[in-house]
């Protein structure tokens, strides 16, 4: 059991406080950050919607522009073909080219079907286009200002974290080297609780009883006394005077 004074006992309970204190603010902190990564990764998702039905636009403007240019052509041979029809001479002729002529105009019917179908889709397309445009602005806007909220409240944290690590530099210089090296090991035994409080008899970090002999001595608060059962190291405030 090795001597070790009241203002010791003191610093180690602060010291405890300080990690305790930047263990939960390092974890508050950390899960900022993943709400941030999630919000991001939602507005993402998002866009890459939008990106694809933009995509999906430009194809079904293409379709309708190729099915006016087929349509352009087919118009320029009924034009041929008619011009032709009006030179021919025999009758053999003018019926070739006038089958032509039919034929074309046939083909143009099935090509302004087909245009009228690509003109839907593609102002469907555009429609739908524009609603997910607006959506996504929407969320833009409404993320953006979630993540700035967040990232206000952090600062706070982020504020009393630097508190807290500056505290544990200073009450680490200010202990013996040894009683530190005590607490960093006692400290990973336990998760990084390495001081506890002793209520009533019992140990708070495991809930054991410690023996009224020892109960007194960490009373006295003069040496470096360890719970029995989980080697805390043990200090005793009256509760009710906190
Ligand atoms: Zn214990």
């Amino acid at each position: 059991m090795n001597d070790i004074s009241k203002q010791d006992i003191g610093a180690l309970i602060k010291l405890q406080e300080a990690e305790t204190q930047i263990v939960r603010l390092r974890a508050v902190l950390k899960k900022v950050e993943k709400q941030k990564g999630e919000l991001s990764a939602k507005l993402k998702l998002f866009g890459n919607a939008l990106e694809e039905k933009k995509e999906n636009l430009s194809t079904a403007i293409t379709n309708c522009k190729d099915s006016e240019k087929e349509i352009q052509v087919v118009d320029d041979r009924i034009i041929k073909s008619n011009e032709t029809l009006r030179m021919v001479k025999t009758n053999k002729e003018y019926q070739i080219f006038l089958r032509e002529v039919d034929d074309n105009k046939k083909r143009k019917d099935v090509f302004e079907t087909e245009l009228l179908e690509y003109l839907d889709v593609k102002e469907e397309i555009e429609e739908s286009v524009q609603e997910s445009e607006k959506e996504y602005n929407l969320l833009k806007d409404q993320i953006e200002a979630e993540q700035k909220n967040i990232e206000k409240k952090s600062t706070d944290d982020r504020e009393i974290l630097e508190e807290y690590l500056t505290q544990q530099n200073e009450i680490g210089k200010s202990l013996d080297s040894s009683l530190m090296k005590q607490f960093a090991k006692i400290s990973k035994m336990n998760q990084g609780l390495a001081v506890i409080n002793v209520k009533n008899e019992i140990c708070m970090g495991c809930f054991m009883n410690i023996p009224p002999q020892l109960y007194i001595e960490v009373q006295r608060e003069n040496s470096l006394i360890l719970c029995p059962q989980c080697s805390r190291i043990l200090y005793h405030i009256n509760v009710e005077s906190v």
